[in-house]
This record gives structure tokens, C-alpha cells and sequence, in this order.
């Protein structure tokens, strides 16, 4: 199916730095899968480099990687206000780790400009160095259909100060990993690290609603 079917919904990823090659495999893989949810679409993704990489768009991944670095590409590339009126549209924006960073309202330890869209703060690096990479299953109790999710961490942020229209859909130790704030979604851990597509269908699931 083309990618500009009207019967494919494109997914697009950021992809100016950090591992957005891994986000781009999980959507091949959600587009195979097919599943009831999809309704028949097809899941099609696309890197997004440049403002026009936007057009037609149904959701945007900003992958994990390193949140200054992706911060200035942002800039660089004029996509700062692009991306507001993309959310400012209803349409679903899920960020991975630096891209949950770049989601928050603030970005501490080492800031960052961040684009406001959810209403936290991001303590960058939170974890220290001592465990600056584990993985963990979330804690029970998570919001249904996330039960048993094993969460990849690479120097993840914290999300802190949690604004009362947040969501938590999942913790890890406690800490929440997975966020929604409207048809925005963060994620401290990295989903496309793992086999497990369900960050990725909820992202799909948000283009629905
Ligand atoms: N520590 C990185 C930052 O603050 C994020 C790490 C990641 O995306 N795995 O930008």
C-alpha cells in the first residue's frame, strides 16, 4: 500500500539524531501485525527531518537519543512551531526518553528547551550513573493493557511535578514511566528497544480517538 493512502496511517519519526531507526522497525512491525484496532489501515512510518516531512501525518514518534542535541535540530530545522500546531491539530505525539524530555514543560539538570506539550518536569539523568541502564517490568497496578511490560532505561529522565491533566499509565519503582497528558505520550524507558508493539498501538490507538 502507498504511503499516501488514504488507507495507511503515516507515523512519522523524528529523525535528526538518537535511535530512530528502531521506532521506524516498530512500525513495520505494528503494519504487519494488523491487528482489529488498525481497522484495516496500514501502519506506514516516516522519517522527519524538514517541516514538509509533516504534511499528511497522522502521529509523530520523538525518539530517545541525546535531548540537546535533538533540542538544536528542532531549531535548526524550524520545527518548533510546526510540531505545536501538529499537537495543536488533536494529532498523537508519543517521545521516548529524550523525546519525553523534549515533551515536558521543563527540562532540569542540565536544561534543555523543552516544547511544553506535557505537564511535567523532566529531571534529566535522574537515574545517576550507578544504574544509568536496566530494565524492569512495571509495577502492578498500571493502567490496563500494559500489565507485564518490561521497560528498557538509558540515562532516563524522571518525571517530576506532574501537572493534574497527567495521566500515569505505568510506574516503574514507583517512579512514572509512562505518561499521557491528552493525546500527548511520554515514555521514560525506550518501547522500541523491546518486541513488545503496545506503546506503539496505544500511539496508533490515539490517532482514533
Ligand atoms: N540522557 C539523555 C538526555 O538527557 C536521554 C537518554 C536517552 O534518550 N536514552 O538527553
Amino acid at each position: 500500500m502507498s504511503p499516501s493512502s488514504s488507507h495507511s496511517w503515516i507515523v512519522g519519526v523524528l529523525a535528526i539524531q538518537g535511535d530512530f531507526e528502531a521506532h521506524l522497525k516498530m512500525l513495520r512491525a505494528l503494519g504487519e501485525v494488523r491487528d482489529a484496532s488498525l481497522r484495516g489501515r496500514a501502519v506506514v512510518g516516516r522519517a522527519v527531518r524538514k517541516v514538509q516531512d509533516l504534511d499528511g501525518l497522522s502521529a509523530l514518534i520523538l525518539p530517545g537519543g541525546e535531548s540537546t542535541t535533538i533540542s538544536k535540530g528542532l531549531a535548526r530545522e524550524e520545527l518548533v512551531k510546526p510540531i505545536h500546531e501538529f499537537a495543536a491539530a488533536g494529532h498523537p505525539i508519543l517521545g521516548t526518553c529524550a523525546g519525553a524530555i523534549l515533551l515536558c514543560r521543563s527540562a532540569e539538570n542540565h536544561p534543555v528547551p523543552t516544547l511544553g506539550l506535557v505537564d511535567a518536569v523532566a529531571l534529566r539523568n535522574a537515574y545517576g550513573t550507578q544504574v544509568d541502564s536496566f530494565a524492569q517490568l512495571v509495577d502492578p497496578g498500571c493502567a490496563p493493557g500494559f500489565e507485564g511490560m518490561r521497560c528498557v532505561f538509558i540515562r532516563a529522565p524522571k518525571l517530576a511535578t506532574l501537572g493534574a491533566g497527567v495521566e500515569v499509565l505505568a510506574r516503574v519503582g514507583g517512579e512514572p514511566v509512562f505518561v499521557r497528558d491528552g493525546k500527548i505520550l511520554a515514555t521514560t524507558f525506550h518501547p522500541e528497544l523491546t518486541d513488545d508493539l503496545r506503546v506503539h498501538a496505544a500511539l496508533v490507538a490515539a490517532i482514533r480517538e
